[in-house]
């Protein structure tokens, strides 16, 4: 998609508020990657969790709490955001932020490897997963995202299109390795109904469906 149409579309659905430009601001200069979604795909994030009415959400990969923020918000009150993150200061950087958006009764960040944290979460059911971690271990994610998901569920995942490396048939490394297998699983796992939507970096997504429908 080009910039200016990424613009309009963020300007008009997706402005963000003091607490969000800060936290990026802050975040910049404080040395973390500069690699949180785009505000219009933090909106759909926040558009796909209300049309499945989610109350418990697991995100992969936390950075600086931008995406937390996001989705957070658009959870009712009572409801729980679970995030997983290997980078302690990422963490405590996170925290921090979602302290001051008011957030911290409804956001929980663990920190650690997620395919060590992962376990813990065992019989516990989601709502929505948003994969945004490490991208080679992607397959063994959306494994693990079906087995936490309710019939009816979102998995999610950013990055699906790698700035459009995934195409690029010279392209090979573990992460786009990672992607197009995940990618290949969205889009024939009987057991989900999937697309990748081109917005940001590619927001792939997958609504897990009931047996009987598989
Ligand atoms: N979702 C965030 C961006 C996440 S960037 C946002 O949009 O605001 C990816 C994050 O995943 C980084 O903070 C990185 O430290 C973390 N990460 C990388 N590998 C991981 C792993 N194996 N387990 C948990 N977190 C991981
Ligand atoms: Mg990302």
């Amino acid at each position: 998609m080009s910039d200016r149409i990424s613009e309009y579309i963020a300007g008009l659905f997706a402005p963000e508020d003091d607490l969000l430009r800060a936290l990026r601001e802050d975040a910049d200069r404080s040395g973390l990657p500069p690699i949180a979604v785009p505000p219009e795909t933090a909106r759909l994030l926040q558009v796909l969790l209300r049309a499945v009415g989610a109350r418990r959400v697991l995100e992969v990969g936390t950075l600086a709490g931008y995406s937390a923020i996001w989705m957070a918000r658009a959870l009712p009150a009572d409801a729980r955001l679970v995030s997983l993150e290997i980078d302690p200061a990422h963490a405590e950087f996170a925290r921090r932020y979602i302290a001051r958006a008011g957030l911290a009764q409804r956001v929980e960040v663990r920190v650690g490897a997620a395919l060590q944290l992962l376990p813990a979460l065992d019989g516990e059911l989601f709502d929505a997963v948003f994969l945004d971690a490490d991208k080679a271990p992607l397959p063994t994610y959306f494994e693990w995202a079906l087995r936490l998901l309710r019939p009816g569920g979102l998995v999610i995942a950013d990055n699906t299109l790698r700035g459009g490396r995934v195409v690029d048939e010279d392209a090979d490394d573990a992460e786009l390795r990672g992607v197009r297998e995940f990618n290949r699983r969205l889009a024939t796992d009987p057991r989900v109904a999937g697309i990748v939507v081109p917005i940001g970096d590619g927001v792939g997504v997958g609504v897990v469906l009931d047996a009987a429908q598989g």
